[in-house]
């Protein structure tokens, strides 16, 4: 019994976490939809992989806000293809329990906490990369699991 407890605790917690705005210009967290280059949910096809992301939508050079109070964990290299070098940061972060990973960002930090609400980084400029793609920022759990259950 004392371990249904305990589980059901751990649940209701997860639960309540949501994502606040991401993208200043995208109050709702608007999610990349399908287009030329393909679709933003979670799971959704890809050349030779399974999309282990949701995509939120976010134009270039737009400023990237804290969903919620975070830390931050450094930043990452997205692709090691020189090609996508312009869009190739992106920052670790947790929270709320939660460890997750942005992608096309360019953090104006790496260290350090940050409140919900406050400025992180800039959209990178997609389009070179990507032409008549809706830009976004790709959010991925670091477990790869679905954050579509924290929109
Ligand atoms: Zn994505």
């Amino acid at each position: 019994m004392r371990r249904v407890i305990v589980i059901l605790a751990v649940l209701c917690v997860s639960a309540a976490v949501r994502f606040g705005p991401l993208c200043s210009g995208n109050p709702t967290n608007r999610r990349r939809t399908s287009d030329s280059w393909g679709q933003g949910h979670y799971g959704a096809t890809r050349d030779t992989r399974v999309h282990k992301g949701l995509d939120i939508i976010c134009s270039d050079g737009s400023t990237v806000l804290a969903p919620f109070d975070v830390t931050l964990n450094g930043k990452l290299t997205v692709y090691r293809d020189q090609s996508k070098e312009a869009i190739n940061e992106g920052i670790n972060l947790s929270g709320q329990g939660l460890c997750f990973k942005l992608f096309y960002v360019r953090p104006y930090k790496t260290s350090g906490s940050v409140k919900k609400g406050e400025q992180i980084g800039t959209m990178l400029p997609m389009q070179t990369v990507y032409p008549g793609i809706t830009s976004h920022v790709h959010i991925q759990m670091c477990d790869r699991s679905d954050p579509t259950l924290y929109f």
